[in-house]
C-alpha cells in the first residue's frame, strides 16, 4: 500500500473550522491531519486548498436494473407502482438485463463521481432467480478496491404473493448477501404481518441486515413505520432496520414527524430518501433534531423504471437539499452529512469520515464551502479509496 501526503487541502469535520491543512496517508488510513506534515520519502500531492470530503456513500441504488452504457430505450413503465413492476420484469429478457457489463459502467461512473461505497437492491423473484447478484457481484469485482458494495436480496414483485421467492432470499443469503429487502408490506403484498415474519426471520437466522421500500403514503405508511419500529425492537435489531423511501414521513404533519422521528432514533431504525420524482423527501431537519439516521442515494438509474439518474452522488446531495428546501450553509450540510457519514452509519461502517485512523476514501473539490460543493457539483479532482487514487477530474484514474 502507497502512503501519501497530500498538502495544503481543507478537509471538513462537522463542526470544526476548515482550516487548511495536511492529510497523511498511511496503510490506506488516514495518519495524521496538521500543519505542515513531514513524511520522509512519501509522495506528496498539492491540493492547493481544495475542499476533502469523506467519500460519498450510495446507500440505495439498483445496480441490477440498470441500462447505463446500453443504448437508449424509452421508457414505457407507466405510472402505477404495479405497472412498473410488471414491466420491468416483461423486458429483462428482450434487454439482457441483469447484466454485468452495465452495472460495471455505471459503477465506473458512480466511482469517478467519488463515490466510495454502494448498497445496491437487487430483483430476486421465481422468474430471475439470483441472476442479478451474480451479475453485479462480477461488476464489483471488477472494480474491487475502486468501491465497496453491499448487496439487499430485494423481493421488487412481493414476498408473500409470490410463492418462491422468500426460498430464494433465504439461498442468497445463505450465500453471503448481507442484507433482506422487503416492498410495503401492506399496500403491494397485502400481508404486513406475513411479510415482516419472513424478513425478520431471515434476518435473525442469516445474521443480516434489513432495508424496507416503503412507498405507502399517509396513515397507512406511518402505520407502517410503527410496525417495523415495534418489530426491531422486539428482535433486537436496533441499527440494523432501514426504511429506504419512507414516503409517508414527508408528507406527515410537523408533529407527527417529530414523533416517529424520536421513535427511528430510540428504535435504531434508519431512513434513506432518494428524492425520487415528485415524491415527498424525508425531511433532513427533523431527523437531525431527533438524532435519528438518515442517509441518501440514487435509486434506479437509467432503467426501466425510470429514463433519469446519472449516478453522481454529490448531484443528488444537492437536489435533496433543493427538494427539502435546505438554505443555511449549516442546513445544506445536513445534506452531505446524509449522504457521506449517514450513509456510513446505515451501513454499519465505524471509520468513515475525515479524522485520524479513519479509512482514507476522500473525494476533493474546488468550491469555497461544503454548501458551495453542494449547489455547485464541482468536477471531482481526486478520489482516493483506501489511500489510493482511483480518479481524478472525472475520469477513472487506471
Ligand atoms: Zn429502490
Amino acid at each position: 500500500m502507497t502512503d501519501l501526503l497530500l498538502r495544503d487541502g481543507r478537509p471538513w469535520m462537522p463542526g470544526q473550522p476548515l482550516d487548511t491543512a495536511d492529510l497523511l496517508l498511511r496503510d490506506g488510513r488516514i495518519a495524521q491531519i496538521g500543519a505542515n506534515l513531514e513524511a520522509a520519502g512519501v509522495e506528496t500531492l498539492d491540493l492547493d486548498g481544495a475542499l476533502v470530503l469523506p467519500g460519498f456513500v450510495d446507500t440505495h441504488c439498483h445496480l441490477d436494473k440498470t441500462l447505463w452504457s446500453g443504448p437508449w430505450v424509452p421508457n414505457t413503465g407507466g405510472r402505477s407502482l404495479a405497472g412498473r413492476i410488471a414491466n420491468g420484469e416483461n423486458r429483462r429478457a428482450e434487454l439482457g438485463i441483469p447484466r454485468a457489463d452495465y452495472s460495471a459502467a455505471l459503477l465506473a461512473t458512480m466511482i469517478a463521481g467519488g463515490t466510495a461505497h454502494v448498497r445496491s437492491h437487487i430483483d430476486i423473484d421465481p422468474s430471475v432467480g439470483l441472476a442479478g447478484v451474480e451479475a453485479v457481484r462480477t461488476a464489483a469485482e471488477r472494480h474491487r478496491g475502486r468501491v465497496d458494495v453491499e448487496l439487499v436480496a430485494f423481493p421488487q414483485g412481493g414476498l408473500v404473493r409470490r410463492p418462491g421467492t422468500a426460498e430464494l432470499l433465504d439461498e442468497a443469503l445463505s450465500g453471503g448477501v448481507e442484507v433482506v429487502g422487503g416492498i410495503d408490506p401492506a399496500g403491494f403484498d397485502g400481508d404486513p404481518t406475513g411479510q415482516l415474519d419472513i424478513i425478520f426471520g431471515l434476518a435473525e437466522r442469516h445474521g443480516a441486515k434489513i432495508d424496507i421500500h416503503l412507498h405507502d403514503g399517509g396513515s397507512l405508511g406511518a402505520w407502517e413505520f410503527e410496525l417495523i419500529i415495534e418489530r426491531t425492537k422486539a428482535t433486537g435489531l436496533g441499527g440494523r432496520v432501514t426504511i429506504s423511501h419512507a414516503y409517508a414521513m414527508g408528507a406527515l404533519p410537523a408533529d407527527e414527524q417529530r414523533r416517529i422521528a424520536d421513535r427511528l432514533a430510540e428504535a435504531g431504525v434508519a431512513m434513506v430518501t432518494c428524492a425520487v420524482g415528485d415524491a415527498p423527501v424525508v425531511p433532513l431537519r427533523v431527523m437531525h433534531a431527533a438524532g435519528a439516521t438518515l442517509a441518501l442515494g440514487n435509486d434506479g438509474i437509467r432503467d426501466l423504471w425510470t429514463p433519469y439518474g446519472d449516478g453522481d452522488m454529490l448531484r443528488r446531495i444537492g437536489t435533496v437539499a433543493f427538494r427539502d428546501r435546505l438554505l443555511a450553509d449549516e442546513e445544506i450540510e445536513l445534506a452531505l452529512t446524509a449522504g457521506t457519514l449517514g450513509g456510513a452509519r446505515v451501513l454499519g461502517l465505524t471509520d468513515h469520515g475525515i479524522g485520524v485512523g479513519g479509512r482514507a476514501d476522500l473525494v476533493t473539490v474546488d468550491a469555497a464551502t461544503p454548501a458551495a460543493a453542494v449547489v455547485g457539483v464541482p468536477t471531482r479532482k481526486l478520489v482516493l479509496k483506501g489511500g489510493r487514487v482511483v480518479a481524478r477530474d472525472g475520469q477513472l484514474a487506471d
